[in-house]
């Protein structure tokens, strides 16, 4: 009999927390999608009305059959270097003393990962959290540490608070207010190359007007970010303490992983966002995307206004995702 979605979840909730799905209920399950989409390869994913342009770049590179990473850097580079985009790199919000401190992550095929965190004055973080994953044997670089880093791999320091960015700082430290809804804008990118191979990476200047020090979700791989190439990838944008607490982009793998759909398991992640959060009528926002082995993609958001951008052989748009 066919279930509907909201149904399906409900049942499948209660069977993943007994019963292993054999591979062929898994298969089934994967079929009865309404919501998600499937694509050929090569494919690329990206949080926000900033991933049409940051896909588009990365589907040119992998189109033109180079590596899935330089892909992910650039067409994160599009978004960070974009002063108009402030909630990633260059012109991204300050925290609350007026420093923009900036989290990046990205992993690859093979699972391994690399990240940095509370970096200061470097415009592409996702480059030096690429490059700790390629160049040292740890994960997670921060601080002036990572700085220091960037510094002897090449990168310039530069000052990255753009104008508007300080003129909105200074409006915010008058006034002591902030539209929420501009507040999370992370850019968070997956992709499948044309031999079906996944990678993704993540890059942000976090929470605007963060207590000095604060690091969010971006650079916590399991958290912003995971890639699982035999199953699929998930990224998560929005209030990053949310999706820390709740390990948000590995559950949606996990969920994957049992046999849900991209945009099931992006809405089972939600749904359990959901649960923990005392007061229900925070208008508070998280967005998951997520893509399987498959080609199937799709997302699910906290509340309403979410969206990504989709770049294949035959488009490049953005498309809405429901919410709770
Ligand atoms: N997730 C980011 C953070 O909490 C914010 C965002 O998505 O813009 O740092």
């Amino acid at each position: 009999m066919k279930q509907t979605r909201r149904k399906f979840i409900k049942s499948g909730i209660v069977l993943s927390s007994g019963i292993a799905l054999s591979n062929s209920t898994a298969a089934s399950i994967l079929s009865t999608k309404a919501k998600d989409q499937k694509s050929s390869f090569p494919i690329a994913i990206s949080t926000w009305s900033h991933g049409v342009p940051a896909t588009k770049a990365a589907y040119d590179y992998l189109s033109n059959g180079k590596n899935i990473l330089d892909a992910i850097e650039t067409g994160i580079h599009t978004a960070e270097s974009n002063p108009e985009i402030m909630s990633v790199g260059y012109g991204g919000f300050p925290d609350a003393e007026g420093n923009v401190t900036l989290d990046a992550s990205i992993m690859d095929k093979n699972g391994n990962a690399g990240s940095v965190a509370y970096l200061k004055n470097i415009k592409h973080p996702i480059s030096v959290a690429r490059l700790v994953m390629e160049k040292t044997d740890h994960v997670m670089l921060v601080g002036e540490g990572a700085k220091q880093f960037a510094l002897s791999h090449g990168f310039k320091e530069e000052n990255l608070l753009s104008d508007a960015a300080k003129a909105d700082w200074l409006r915010w430290k008058h006034e002591q207010e902030i539209d929420s809804s501009e507040n999370h804008d992370t850019i968070g990118l997956l992709a499948i190359d044309k031999d079906g191979n996944i990678s993704g990476g993540v890059s942000t200047s976090g929470a605007a007007y963060k207590l000095p020090g604060r690091v969010g979700d971006s650079p916590i791989i399991g958290a912003a970010l995971y890639v699982d190439n035999e199953i699929g990838a998930a990224c998560a944008t929005g209030l990053g303490e949310l999706v820390m607490e709740s390990v948000s982009s590995f559950l949606v793998v996990e969920k994957m992983r049992e046999g849900y759909s991209p945009t099931e398991a992006c809405e089972i992640a939600i749904q359990r966002i959901y649960k923990r959060i005392e007061n229900k009528e925070n208008k508070n926002q998280v967005g998951l995307i997520a893509i399987n082995k498959n080609g199937e993609y799709g997302g699910f958001s906290l509340s309403k206004g979410f969206d990504f951008g989709i770049a294949n052989s035959s488009e490049n748009r953005l498309l809405k995702t429901d919410h709770l």
